[in-house]
């Protein structure tokens, strides 16, 4: 066995390889970019080295630094985690001449799978099937559309080389081919160094299941089971599952057996991934193999118990693969979610800056991630946590690398059960100072189509057409949060010593009547406080269950703290102060300050994110962002009679809904464009964005020219 391994990345892949390695007793070693001095990798590793600039291409991508790297600190193998160069043969190539170790397949097997369009051919030749199309390279944008024609429209311009989800288009008809050919070809040409591009016939609605691949030197090859990556946007994925719901036992021995065939034709060996599409009669598709550690690999491990780093690491030493076929036996089921910087209200674009808080929910082994389902038991298993993470409160999320911040999983007896812990650990999850897609993700948790895991790639583009707005809570839900809104000013107040005043006695506890407007709905209060010391969990409560048919109330669930307050909150308080509402009592431990809280709200146990305004709070729970207001009954009728201020008119300037860098300008000052047209491309995190007319509009000034770089909501063009 190794005593030292080089870690060649960055992130949370890395410090995934660096927990596994440390618990092998191998010494790990970081290298890292100017961008990365002090991050969380370099300084996990028990060394670290740097290797240049932030640009990838003279860093993480750039061999001989890497190599160097590795003779500076006498590792003898390297694990490429995965992106960078974990998927390129000069990289295994060099290693091999300088003597060093690559954990991960032999070189052969990344120049065969690495390029998708020989790959298809070596798939086909395998007797795997594939996507119908046209696998050879595409001169030109005539030759695009020609071939599109033959296939018959859609379908799917892809590069060879790409990955990631980038550098590949959709297209409907011949000018979107003539655009598409060239936005591939200058993706993959950027990304990748690469601009091969091919066409497929895009499949409709496909659902993306991949298998996951163990293979020795010796020539045992296993597959472990599947993953369900179907939700995604931009051909990237967002959220995976182990096993997949859409499989029964048949089909799943056939794909294992077709990719473990494809392993076999190309003599691999270490933990590898041959990824399918499945159409809606179920029959599947090669995709891709990748020869590489996979993002999602955690969903296999915590079904199966077993960590594929350390399988890779044996295999990489030449040990032989301590399982067989027949010992992989998945239980439960487990879900990540793919937490990225980006913004979900502005068509998931990234988003960068500093993560002002970071504070992820407790997970099994107490720190960042555990490899396996290790809490599992055989009674029934409580639910497991964990998140692999690369970031930390108060770091940069920079524009030079991916915009993943961490990688949140879930374990659970079953789907359902690893659903609830989905939603649990989300609502947990604190992110401050960048944007961020957990209000998505939690909204795709209560998505009545995904907890019926009726789930296609098409997915988010068929609910979220116009992106996401934010989720509406029901009206149950609205007045718990009312209630809660309520029950959080009272501590409010009572602190400011406003409503002391009205204690005269023990008998008459101290109360407020409030105006709370949550999500257009104005419910009049009565705050009550009724129980000082806190010790109890929640108060029972009736059966409550909601409109999608499952029951979050656990009334017993703990709900910790000291110094709580319990308060009656009473609506439709009539003008006289007589309570004729509901009665709905707020249980927790919120004391001014407190971002994250756990109540129990009528006896749902709910974690909500909380900020103070000036009139209220700001709530965030599941996948909505509310802004709940509470004030007097006085101040509620002036602000009634307020006039609303008019947004200011955005409609005449084109602004850059991300940072990022200006690719292109498509238009001249004084063209008339129209809606649709695209006027302008601009790139950040190694993606091209193409900004479109909203409506028919003539051009005035344009402010940027190509090469800008600019942040966000810097103004591109003005139109007239
Ligand atoms: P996975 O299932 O592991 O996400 P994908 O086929 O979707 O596999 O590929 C995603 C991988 O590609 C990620 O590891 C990501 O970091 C990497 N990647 C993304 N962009 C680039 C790039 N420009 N160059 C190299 N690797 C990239
Ligand atoms: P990458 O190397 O970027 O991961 P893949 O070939 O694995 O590229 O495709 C990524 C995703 O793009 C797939 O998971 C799927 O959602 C979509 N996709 C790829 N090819 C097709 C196709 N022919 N039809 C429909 N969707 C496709
Ligand atoms: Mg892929």
């Amino acid at each position: 066995m190794f005593d030292k391994i080089l870690i060649a990345n960055r992130g949370e892949i890395a410090c995934r390889v660096i927990r596994t390695a440390r618990r092998m007793g191998i010494r790990t070693v970081a290298v890292y970019s100017d961008a990365d001095k002090g991050a969380l990798h370099a300084r996990a590793a028990d060394e670290a080295v740097h290797i240049g600039p932030p640009e990838a291409a003279e860093s993480y991508l750039a061999i001989d630094r890497i190599v160097e790297a590795v003779a500076r600190s006498g590792a003898q193998a390297v694990h490429p985690g995965y992106g960078f160069l974990s998927e390129r043969a000069e990289f295994a190539d060099a290693l091999e001449a300088a003597g060093t170790a690559f954990i991960g397949p032999p070189k052969g097997a990344i120049e065969a799978m690495g390029d998708k369009i020989a790959s298809k051919k070596l798939a086909a030749d395998a007797g795997v099937p594939t996507v119908p199309g046209h696998a050879e390279t595409i001169k030109n944008a005539d030759e695009a559309v020609r071939i599109a024609e033959e296939i018959g429209w859609p379908v799917m311009i892809k590069a060879s080389a790409g990955g990631g989800g980038k550098g590949m288009r959709v297209v409907r008809n011949a000018e979107e081919t003539r655009d598409g050919f060239q936005s591939a070809k200058n993706e993959a040409a950027s990304g990748f160094g690469d601009d091969r591009v091919f066409i497929e016939k895009f499949i409709a609605r496909p659902r993306h299941i991949e298998i996951q691949i163990l293979a020795d030197k010796h020539g045992n090859r296993i597959h472990l089971g599947e993953r369900e990556c179907s939700i995604q946007r931009r051909n990237q994925k967002v959220i995976e599952e182990a096993p997949s719901p859409f499989l029964d036992d048949a089909l799943r021995r056939d794909m294992g057996e077709r990719a473990v065939a494809l392993a076999k034709a190309v003599d691999y060996h270490s933990a590898g991934t041959v990824e399918f599409i499945l159409d809606e009669e179920r029959n599947f598709y090669f995709l891709e193999m990748n020869t590489r550690l996979q993002v999602e690999h955690a969903v296999t491990e915590l079904i199966t118990g077993e960590d594929l780093v350390e399988h890779m690491i044996r295999i990489a030493a030449g040990e032989k693969l301590t399982l067989t076929q027949d010992d992989v036996k998945p239980t439960g089921w487990a879900i990540e979610s793919r937490l990225y910087a980006e913004d979900p209200h502005r068509n998931f674009l990234p988003s960068t800056g500093r993560l002002t808080r970071y504070r992820p929910p407790a997970t099994a082994d107490g720190g960042d991630g555990a490899e396996r389902a290790d809490a599992r038991t055989d009674g029934p298993a409580p639910a497991v946590v964990r998140n692999d993470t690369g970031v930390f409160e108060g770091g940069e999320i920079s524009i030079h690398y991916d915009p993943m911040i961490a990688k949140l999983c879930t374990w659970g007896a079953d789907r359902a059960a690893a659903v609830e812990a989905m939603r649990d650990a989300l609502d947990e999850f604190e992110i401050e100072g960048i944007g961020h897609n957990l209000p998505f993700l939690s909204a795709v948790m209560d998505h009545p189509r995904f907890v019926a895991g009726e789930i296609t790639t098409a997915f988010i583009d068929e609910e979220y057409p116009d992106g996401f707005q934010g989720a509406t809570p029901d009206d149950a839900a609205i007045k718990r949060i009312a209630a809660g809104a309520a029950a959080m000013q009272l501590v409010v107040a009572r602190r400011a010593g406003r409503i002391g005043g009205t204690i005269t006695g023990t008998d008459r506890p101290p109360n407020a009547h409030w105006v709370v407007t949550v999500a257009g709905r104005v419910f009049r209060v009565a705050a009550t406080r009724i129980a000082d010391g806190f010790a109890r969990g929640g108060d029972g409560g009736g059966p409550g269950a909601t409109s999608k048919g499952r029951d979050p109330r656990r009334p017993h669930a703990p709900i910790h703290g000291r110094g709580a307050v319990e308060v009656v909150f009473q609506d439709e308080v009539a003008e006289d102060g007589a309570t004729g509402g509901e009665t709905i009592t707020v249980r927790g431990d919120w004391t001014p300050g407190d971002t994250l809280t756990v109540a129990a709200i009528d006896g749902w146990r709910m974690a909500v994110k909380v900020t103070q305004r000036t009139e209220g709070f700001r709530i965030r729970h599941r996948g909505a962002d509310l802004e709940a207001t509470v004030r007097t009954p006085r101040a509620a009728e002036l602000a009634a009679t307020t006039p609303e201020k008019p947004p200011p008119d955005a409609s005449k300037t084109l602004r850059c809904p991300m940072p990022g860098r200006v690719v292109s300008i498509a238009v001249r000052e004084g063209d008339e464009v129209r809606d649709g047209q695209a006027l302008a491309t601009v790139e950040a995190m190694k993606m091209e964005n193409t900004l479109r007319a909203e409506r028919k509009a003539v051009v005035g000034k344009v402010v940027v020219r190509a090469g800008d770089v600019l942040a966000a909501d810097d103004a591109i063009m003005e139109f007239e």
